[in-house]
This record gives structure tokens, C-alpha cells and sequence, in this order.
């Protein structure tokens, strides 16, 4: 049986990850023009500026998605069917979350949903992921 992989933390991602591992989702705002960044990066893609790690609430609409029949690798033959979501969060950044606890027929574009921790293999890791909210 194989492991699904699971992410290499780096100097600019490890504050994400401390975070994921105490459920908390954090992203970088930059300090000079306000841009909400994700992903990590060690200075602003937009001005260059310095960004500093903010708390976010964990929700946001969906922005596009798609249903997963055709596993990339033998790790995630179990998980099948599985949808991945993009998501805006509320606070103006984007990310990619896999869909977990929903019906795959129920999500559509904009519909809310709320960021979830899931416990991995690895003590100390948790994967942010993302689940339809009622
Ligand atoms: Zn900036």
C-alpha cells in the first residue's frame, strides 16, 4: 500500500504549516500595499514589499473545482471520486484545497465553504482542507 505524499515545509512556508498544525490557517498580507498572498512567498508578488503572516477565519466561496475519477498516482486510488475545490477565501487570496465530509454533487461555483484540519501519517502535519458549508 502506498502513502499519499505529503508537503516538504521550506523556509517560507513553515509559518503555514505551524499554523495548519495548531488548525489555523494563516496567509502573508503585504505591509506596504495590503496584498493578500498565498502562496508563501519571501517578499510581495505585487510591489516587492515586505508581508507579514495573518490569521485567517477559514471561509471562503468557491471559485472553480473539479471532480477527481482518474487517481494520479496509486496512493489516491482509495479516495475515489474526489473533488478538488479553488477557493476565495474572504480574506482576498486564493487557494486549493481537496473537497472532504460533502456530497461531490453538491458543490458548485460560489457556493461557502469553511477550512478544515486533517491529521496526516506525519506527527505535527495537518493538511488545510475544505468542506461545503450548509
Ligand atoms: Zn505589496
Amino acid at each position: 500500500m502506498s502513502t499519499t505524499p505529503l508537503p516538504h515545509p521550506n523556509i517560507d512556508s513553515q509559518p503555514y504549516w505551524d499554523g495548519a498544525a495548531r488548525d489555523e490557517l494563516r496567509y502573508q498580507r503585504c505591509t506596504a500595499c495590503q496584498h493578500a498572498q498565498f502562496p508563501p512567498r519571501a517578499q510581495c508578488l505585487r510591489c516587492g514589499g515586505e508581508v507579514a503572516w495573518q490569521l485567517s477565519a477559514g471561509a471562503g466561496v468557491v471559485h472553480s473545482y473539479t471532480r477527481v475519477e482518474r487517481a494520479p498516482s496509486a496512493a489516491f486510488k482509495a479516495q475515489l471520486p474526489y473533488g478538488i475545490v479553488l477557493v476565495d477565501m474572504a480574506e482576498g487570496f486564493r487557494l486549493m484545497l481537496n473537497l472532504r465530509d460533502s456530497p461531490l454533487d453538491a458543490v458548485q461555483i460560489g457556493a461557502p465553504i469553511r477550512v478544515i484540519f486533517e491529521a496526516t501519517a506525519e506527527a505535527g502535519l495537518k493538511l488545510p482542507q475544505a468542506m461545503l458549508v450548509e
